[in-house]
C-alpha cells in the first residue's frame, strides 16, 4: 500500500458565547486541521493536528510533510513519524511542527486499523480498563457569572458525569466565589480547576491554598508552562494534585515533567504531543513514574476518537475530557453514533479511529 495523496481540511465554529478564561482572555472561535491521507488501496485516513493555528499546521501538511509521505507505505507509522520529527534536516522539538505531524500519525493510525479490520486502540494492546468505556468528565464551565457557572455543573452531575471541570484565574477572591458556588451544586462529585497559566508564583500559591479548602480534584496549568520548577514547588507546598501537559510535546518534554516532580496528572494533547505514537509512548513513561495521565481533548470529534484509542491502551489512564455540549463538530464526525451514558463514553468499535467526514458538516463549516 502506497499513500497518494495528503491535504488538510480547515474547520471553523463560531460560538455564541465566547469562553472566558483567565486574565480577561475571551476566546469566540474553534477552528480545527483535519488531515487526510488517501492511499492506493483506496482507504483514507482522517487525523487532527492543534496548532493551535489552523493554516499553519495546513502549510506545515501540505507543503513540508506531503513531499514526503506521498509514496510511502501508511502502514510503517514509527518510520514515518521519525522521517517527520527527528529526520536530520528538520528538527522541530516543539509547536506546530509537532502539531502537524501528529495530525499525519493519528491519520496514519485511522488507515492501520482500517487495512488490519481493528479498532485502533485494538492494534495498541487491547482495552487496558477492560470494560469498553471510558469515565467522562464534563469541561465546559468557562468564567461568566456564578450562578449560571453553579448551574451548568449541577446540570452536568444530574446527566451522570463524576467530574467536571472549571475555568478561572481572573483575582483569587472572584475565584473563590466561583468554587465555592459550584462546590456547593455538585455535591461531593469530582471538581477539577484550570488557571489556563494565569498566574504567576505567589498567586499561584495563594491560590493554591484557597482550592484546598474545597476538596478540589486537581490543579491545572496553575503557572506558564515554562515554569517547570514553579509547578514542581507548588506541588511539594500545596495539598492539591497539579495537572500540566496540554502545552508540552513529545515524551522528551513530558520527560523533564515527571524528572522534576512537577506533575500529578499528565495532560498530553494526542493532536498536538507528537499524535498516537507518541502519547501512547507517553502514557508508558508516566506509568514508569507513577503519573497518571488524563490527556488534553478539546476539539473535533476526530481528536476525541484519537484520546479515547490512547487512553483505552493504557493502564495509566484516567478521567477523558469530554465536552458536553452539542458541539457541531463533535459527533456528527464519528462513523456510528457515540454513546454517552452516565459520564460513560464506549469506545468507539468501527475500524480505524470510528471517524468520518460528514460531508454535510464539512459543507458548513468548512473555512478553505
Ligand atoms: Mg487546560
Amino acid at each position: 500500500m502506497e499513500i497518494t495523496n495528503v491535504e488538510t481540511v480547515q474547520l471553523q465554529y463560531e460560538m455564541e458565547e465566547p469562553w472566558g478564561l483567565s486574565r480577561d482572555r475571551e476566546v469566540g472561535t474553534r477552528t480545527a486541521a483535519i488531515v487526510v491521507i488517501d492511499t492506493d488501496a483506496g482507504i483514507t485516513g482522517i487525523g487532527e493536528g492543534v496548532g493551535p493555528e489552523p493554516y499553519i499546521v495546513e502549510r506545515i501538511v501540505e507543503e513540508k510533510y506531503a513531499p514526503r509521505l506521498v509514496g510511502e507505505d501508511p502502514l510503517d507509522i514509527e518510520f514515518l513519524w521519525q522521517t517527520l520529527l527527528t529526520d536530520d534536516l528538520y528538527w522541530d522539538q516543539k509547536g506546530q511542527g509537532v502539531a502537524a505531524a501528529s495530525g499525519v500519525d493519528i491519520a496514519l493510525w485511522d488507515i492501520a486499523g482500517k487495512y488490519y479490520e481493528e479498532p485502533v486502540y485494538r492494534l495498541l494492546g487491547g482495552d487496558a480498563g477492560g470494560n469498553g468505556q471510558l469515565k467522562a468528565y464534563a469541561s465546559d464551565l468557562f468564567w461568566t457569572d456564578t450562578d449560571t457557572m453553579a448551574d451548568r455543573a449541577a446540570e452536568y452531575i444530574d446527566r451522570g458525569f463524576a467530574g467536571v471541570k472549571t475555568h478561572l484565574g481572573r483575582g483569587i477572591d472572584a475565584d473563590e466565589e466561583r468554587v465555592a458556588a459550584i462546590r456547593d451544586a455538585i455535591g461531593d462529585a469530582a471538581l477539577m480547576v484550570d488557571m489556563n497559566c494565569g498566574y504567576d508564583r505567589p498567586e499561584a500559591f495563594r491560590a493554591g491554598q484557597m482550592l484546598e479548602e474545597y476538596d478540589v480534584y486537581w490543579y491545572e496549568e496553575p503557572l506558564s508552562p515554562y515554569n517547570v520548577d514553579g509547578l514542581a514547588d507548588l506541588r511539594r507546598k500545596l495539598d492539591v494534585p497539579i495537572a500540566t501537559g496540554e502545552n508540552e510535546y513529545t515524551k522528551w518534554g513530558f520527560r523533564e515533567l515527571f524528572e522534576a516532580g512537577a506533575v500529578d496528572y499528565a495532560m498530553p494533547d494526542t493532536m498536538r504531543c507528537g499524535g498516537i505514537t507518541e502519547a501512547n509512548k507517553i502514557c508508558t513513561l508516566a506509568e514508569s513514574f507513577g503519573v497518571v495521565c488524563s490527556p488534553h481533548c478539546y476539539t473535533t470529534g476526530v481528536g476525541l476518537a484519537a484520546t479515547m484509542h490512547v487512553m483505552a491502551a493504557s493502564p495509566a489512564t484516567q478521567w477523558l475530557e469530554f465536552d458536553p455540549t452539542d458541539f457541531p463538530l463533535y459527533e456528527s464526525l464519528f462513523a456510528s453514533s457515540l454513546e454517552v451514558s452516565d459520564g460513560q463514553v464506549s469506545l468507539p468499535t468501527d475500524p480505524g479511529l470510528g471517524v468520518q467526514l460528514d460531508g454535510a458538516t464539512v459543507d458548513r463549516y468548512r473555512l478553505d
